[in-house]
């Protein structure tokens, strides 16, 4: 017979991480880029009693355990408060994506029953073109002081500070099952409504401990990460979990999210570890390389979202020293869920051979499991060439969606939409969403790769690759190029520059240069844009 474990059963909760933190990192800094005036700094310490604060304050205004409190904002200090004093309370962070289409805001606001929207100045056009719709929102509290609080036609707005200013800031956080839902972040939805992933206490708890492992993102008091992915994608990757658990400086870039301004911030507050979507890096990068600079500090820099190509990893590693850790994960994953993770022998490899490890989205780190399948649903082998829908279960992935009817789980396992390998050691390969691959003459051509050989060439900024209909061959693949500024690269010379990367028939049927690509709300190229806009037939 089992025998029952006797350890004690206390739950996994987000409150307990800031009061951790404000127990054994009391002193170390947050620091915040404002939507207004300079720099905001402070410490976990102070974070945690402003948080209690607002707990208090959302308890003075009715809501109960349950009720869910909507954000749209950037990446700073209040938005961070509020993450713990909602989830901490036991009631529903819900952050909204600003860059969603207003209808799809709307939409998931209501889905959501937010009562409270706790928004950033800069969004106050959106909240005025949105609130009428959105009946179930009581309160909406700009996240500023009354000096930047702005005024919307018909919205009767509160300022943050004047919110929390009379509150205690002593609160006694409840206790409660782990597995209470804490936090709710919808998917993009490309197709029909945006789906909700309602993150539990114990997932977001267990995901943000094992961030802080040496070989996922190395979170420590040694360390001072600049989270850019928002806070309203994916939790930003479980960092505002993990940086206090490992006592790291946090420090929050706010709306500035330009290649000039993420440098000046990163070098100022003495950045070691960073992470957002390749869209970031490549515009750091630009600004960096424009204007002959170089990071003191930076020493990882965390990659996903969508791929990162091989020629950015080089320039990181090779050109600046800054180390890249390429990951996977999504919504319904609660945050990371594979990372490259590399052995000293590989540590040993060639660069080359090194950054074409890391271009791959790497092994799963401890509580995921991955397996790919075919059309059939047969497990595929671990060969790294045998590729299908990449299937994942774990302990912060997605059973069912909120107030959704039926489960999406097949046998167990979450269905992910993306296509990928996974090689004979674990490491697994993203070739392509279901939706972007690009089916031609039978085989199947992975728009991935095609855009990472373009980026490799030194002329091209940005690169994306559609599947175009076409009438013998079913799909062709359509090029688009940025080029970086001052290049005159042309149709010819891309073309043949990729003939000696790629097969020939994957070698694109033409070339559209833009000045720039349509780029979401989470920094990845909307490739639905650009087949409304060029999903012609080719001929
Ligand atoms: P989202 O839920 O909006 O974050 O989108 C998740 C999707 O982004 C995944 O299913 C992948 O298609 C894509 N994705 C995430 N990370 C990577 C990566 N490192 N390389 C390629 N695609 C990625």
């Amino acid at each position: 017979m089992l025998q029952p474990g006797l350890m004690m059963d206390r739950p996994l909760m987000i409150s307990g991480i800031l009061e951790h933190s404000a127990a054994q990192f009391g002193d170390v800094e947050i620091v915040s880029r404002e939507t207004h005036g300079p720099l905001f700094r402070y410490t976990y310490a102070d974070c945690a009693g402003r948080a209690r604060q607002l707990a208090n304050a959302l308890a003075a205004l009715g809501l109960k355990q349950g009720s869910a409190v909507g954000s749209i904002a950037w990446n700073n200090h209040r938005h961070l408060e509020a993450y713990y004093a909602v989830s901490g309370s036991g009631m529903v962070m819900h952050t909204c994506n600003p860059r969603l289409h207003p209808q799809q805001l709307i939409y998931i606001i209501n889905h959501a029953a937010d009562e409270v929207m706790l928004f950033d100045s800069t969004f106050a056009p959106l909240i005025k073109g949105i609130a009428a719709h959105c009946p179930q929102v009581k309160h909406w509290l700009c996240l500023s002081d009354a000096v930047n609080l702005p005024a919307i036609d018909g919205v009767k707005t509160i300022a943050y500070e004047d919110l929390i200013a009379p509150h205690s800031s002593q609160f006694e956080w409840p206790e409660f099952d782990e597995r209470t839902g804490a936090a709710l972040c919808y998917t993009s939805g490309t197709t029909g409504n945006p789906k909700g992933a309602l993150y539990s206490h114990r997932a977001i708890v267990l995901n943000a401990l094992t961030g802080c492992l040496p070989g996922v993102l190395d979170i420590s008091p040694q360390q001072t990460i600049l989270p850019v992915v928002p806070m309203f994608h994916i939790n930003a990757w479980c960092i505002p979990y993990a940086a206090p658990i490992g006592g790291a400086k946090l420090v929050l870039p706010g709306p500035r999210l330009d290649g000039a301004s993420l440098y000046e911030l990163i070098e100022a507050e003495k950045v070691t570890l960073s992470a957002g979507v390749p869209t970031i890096w490549q515009a750091l990068m630009g600004h960096i390389e424009q204007n002959g600079l170089k990071f003191s500090t930076m020493k990882y820099t965390a990659v996903g979202g969508s791929a990162m190509p091989a020629a950015l990893i080089a320039k990181f590693s090779d050109v600046y020293g800054v180390q890249v850790r390429h990951g996977w994960g999504m919504t319904e994953t609660t945050a990371v869920a594979t990372m490259t993770s590399m052995t000293s022998a590989e540590l040993a490899l060639p660069a080359a051979d090194q950054h074409a490890l890391v271009a791959k989205q790497g092994k799963t780190v401890f509580g995921i499991q991955i397996k790919v399948v075919d059309e059939h649903g047969q497990t595929l082998p671990r060969d790294g060439t045998s590729q299908g829908e990449l299937m994942v279960r774990g302990q912060w992935i997605i059973q069912s969606y909120f107030k959704g009817e039926k489960s999406p789980l097949i046998d167990g396992w979450f269905p992910t939409g993306d296509i990928a390998t996974i090689d004979a050691k674990g490491l697994m390969q993203i070739r392509d969403r279901t939706k972007d691959v690009i089916k031609t003459g039978g085989e199947w051509i992975s728009s991935i790769d095609l855009e990472n050989a373009a980026v490799g060439h030194p002329s091209v900024a940005m690169a994306a690759v559609i599947g175009i209909k076409h009438p013998k061959w079913d799909e062709r693949p359509l090029l688009f190029i940025v080029r970086k500024p001052g290049q005159a690269l042309e149709k010819e010379e891309i073309l043949t520059f990729l003939a000696t990367r790629v097969a020939k028939w994957w070698v694109p049927d033409d070339v559209v240069f833009l000045e720039s690509l349509p780029v979401g709300g989470t920094g990845k190229v909307q490739k639905n844009d650009l087949r409304k806009d060029y999903g012609g037939v080719f001929s």
